[in-house]
């Protein structure tokens, strides 16, 4: 069987509203009134119902999650105004926590498009314009280039970057662990050469 698609439960939505009530940054979304449709995809099977492929896969990757801004006819044809689709396979294994991150990352690609008074602007059914938000960052790194060109190599460079400007956000334990003693400050050293 290929890969197939069900509706998400009543209870992904509501997860997702907890999250849009929950972080100011999607306030727009909640003004908005925007309509998001939760969709699982499941893995293709074998004859026996053996998983042999992921659910989602985009540029030759697993990723458990997928966010589009529906088109003006889907929407005329009872649609939403966004679709997130997930990966249906993986989501029962994971817990509470890491679900609505994976929901706020979703939520986090929908933007409302507004006037210049801010407010949203809206289609020919009147409903909301949306945007596709792109990631703060994507990394592109071969491991082995950085090992190579150290330094010169654009995987060190972004690293560094990645490092400098957020490393708090990404690496907290890191941070945090600055005072515990030398090994661990030798660490840091690591990272940010
Ligand atoms: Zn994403």
């Amino acid at each position: 069987m290929p890969t197939t698609f069900q509706p998400c439960d009543e209870y992904v939505a509501e997860m997702a509203l907890g999250v849009m009530r929950r972080y100011d940054n999607h306030k727009p979304l909640l003004d908005a009134k925007v309509k998001i449709d939760f969709v699982f995809a499941l893995g293709a099977c074998d004859e026996d119902g053996k998983r042999i492929a992921d659910a989602i896969v985009k540029r030759g990757r697993v990723v458990l999650g997928q966010t589009r801004v529906v088109n003006l006819k889907d929407r005329a044809k009872g649609m939403g105004d966004a679709e997130i689709v997930l990966d249906g396979d993986r989501w029962p294994a994971f817990s509470e926590d890491e679900a609505q991150a994976i929901l706020d990352h979703e939520l986090c690609h929908i933007g409302v498009k507004t006037d210049r008074h801010g407010n949203a602007k809206t289609d020919d059914l009147q409903r909301p314009m949306l945007k596709l938000r792109e990631h703060d960052f994507e990394a592109g790194w071969f491991t082995i280039v950085a090992e190579r060109h150290g330094r010169a190599s654009q995987e060190r460079q972004q690293a560094k970057q990645l490092f400098d400007e957020h490393g708090q956000s990404y690496w907290p334990g890191l941070f945090n662990q600055q005072e515990v003693g030398p090994t661990r400050v030798s660490n840091l050293e690591l990272v940010n050469a």
